[in-house]
């Protein structure tokens, strides 16, 4: 008999969750800290290896737990993922969902945190490679052709700044409405310094193009890690071009822009939260993304970014706060059923593990937690080359959009995915957490053994970390998760 069981310890008590049956019950000293003893007697023989009358009376309790399954057996032998294969190569030729255009390798600003600032092993640098027009019609065109079994063509445009090559997205665009008949969504990502009038008359028109801008809201915060080459401020370029929108159309700014949101710190969120709950232009709005920046930086230049960060703390009248304070502000915003950036970030979390399907885990196989690749999103390059998404660093050997799809490229890397997952993952107690992303475990278009090792680290310290909140928390407050979880139709 194997087991999948977590023994934590949070704020308000001791716990065990099990994998198995994903449930989380509070236990007792005495089988909190014989638990792994405990099971692996019940595993080895059956019978308790020690005598004391404490570890009796703990290896009696688990014992009935198992026998009443509350506590379930791990059976898993293999895992796989949550689509199929056979299915997954006639998804890249008609199911293609988004299509990611990388207009420019070049960008007007040099955020700390870039990508593709150099401070990233595995990322290209800021370049000056731009998409051609031409490359960009076969782009269009190659997902047009591979997207005929989705209802809609979703089309992104990327960078760098796509807006140093506005004219050809708006080209692209157009195209776009000649080429599909069936409804488009374009969306544009941009750091919003470059948005003009030409544009914004343009865009009003456009009821299928979204802005998504990335944006920290708080003028100190955002110009701290978000400036120009030489280091001035983007924040009221960008505010003024958002006034801009406004001034010429409430609705469509209402309507088709949204925010995105990086902190270097979990406390920064707070900072995030206030000027969206107080800034004029944006407290109707609530950001479509809030995310941390990529921890992925080299060590000095991320200890290089705190130390700034703190500094920018001290001389400031804003301060950071704690994680449980933002969960109580959470709490109190559920209760008066508002949204805002914190039930934006919580309800992410707290709903997953609310929400979790309470089914135990019978069958000797299970599902790894990725997306499908290339088919979620098609990732293409200035030079036409797929990538997997703008998340994963370069990786080019997936084809082009001359050659079409690079099969056995493809599967040798989801080989490599299955065989680097499927016996680490049966045997650990997050895999009903774990969402695993290429991007976590590439390097040069295979799997790094040792990505693949800190991913796990870090993810199996999350998922503890917010269990001991969802129990010091939200264990009580079901109620109004159980309404939110209904409003967001996530029953
Ligand atoms: S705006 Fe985007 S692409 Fe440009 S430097 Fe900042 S994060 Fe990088
Ligand atoms: S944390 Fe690692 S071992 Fe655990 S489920 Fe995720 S990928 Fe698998």
């Amino acid at each position: 008999m194997k087991f999948l069981v977590h023994a934590f310890e949070a704020g308000s008590g001791l716990y065990l969750y099990d994998a198995v049956t994903n449930r989380i019950f509070p236990v007792n000293n005495r089988i909190f800290e014989n638990i792994d003893n405990i099971l692996f007697d019940v595993n080895a023989s059956g019978t308790p290896s020690k005598k004391s009358s404490d570890y009796l009376e703990a290896f009696c309790q688990i014992k009935h737990s198992i026998d009443k399954k509350i506590i379930g057996t791990n059976k898993l032998n293999t895992m796989h993922y949550t689509f199929k294969a056979n299915n997954y190569k006639r998804k890249l030729l008609d199911s293609i969902r988004m299509l990611i255009l990388e207009v420019t390798e070049d960008c007007n600003l040099r955020c700390d945190y870039c990508i593709y600032s150099g401070n990233y092993k595995d990322y290209r640098c800021h370049g000056s490679n731009n998409m051609s027009m031409s490359t960009i019609c076969s782009a269009m065109n190659f997902y047009k052709d591979h997207n005929t079994n989705v209802e809609q063509a979703v089309i992104s445009f990327y960078g760098g700044e796509p807006f140093l090559h506005v004219e050809k997205v708006v080209n692209a665009i157009e195209y776009g409405h000649k080429i599909f008949d069936k409804p488009q969504h374009y969306r544009i990502t941009t750091n919003g310094t470059l948005i003009d009038d030409n544009f914004i008359d343009w865009f009003i028109k456009q009821t299928d193009v979204s802005l998504s801008i990335t944006f920290n809201g708080d003028k100190g915060y955002h110009d701290l890690f978000r400036h120009f080459r030489d280091n001035t401020s983007s924040y009221e370029i960008i505010i003024k071009n958002i006034e801009k929108i406004v001034s010429k159309s409430s609705a469509a700014y209402k309507n088709r822009v949204s925010f995105q949101c990086n902190y270097l710190d979990w406390q920064d969120i707070s900072i995030i939260n206030a000027a969206f709950s107080e800034h004029p232009l944006l407290k109707d709005k609530i950001p479509r993304s809030i995310t941390s920046i990529n921890k992925n930086l080299e060590i000095e230049f991320l200890d290089e970014l705190r130390s700034r960060r703190n500094e920018f703390f001290k001389e400031t009248a804003s301060h950071p706060t704690t994680m449980d304070s933002l969960i109580l502000a959470y709490i109190n915003e559920l209760k008066v059923d508002c949204d805002t950036v914190l039930t934006n970030i919580f309800n992410k979390v707290f709903l997953q593990i609310y929400g979790r399907p309470m089914y135990e885990l019978k069958s000797s196989f299970c599902s790894i937690n990725a997306c499908e690749p290339l088919v979620n999103r098609l990732y293409i390059n200035t030079e036409g080359a797929f990538n997997l998404c703008e998340r994963v660093g370069s990786s080019n050997c997936f084809g082009n959009i001359h050659e079409g799809f690079n099969y056995s490229n493809i599967s040798k890397m989801l080989y490599e995915f299955n065989e680097a997952c499927k016996n680490r993952c049966i045997n650990c107690w997050a895999l009903r957490f774990c969402q695993v992303c290429y991007g976590n475990v590439l390097n040069n278009n295979s799997i790094d053994m040792n990505k693949l090792e800190n991913f796990c680290a870090v993810m199996k310290k999350n998922v503890e970390f917010w269990l001991k909140k969802f129990c010091d928390f939200m264990l009580r407050e079901g109620q109004l998760l159980k309404a939110y979880q209904h409003k967001l139709n996530l029953t």
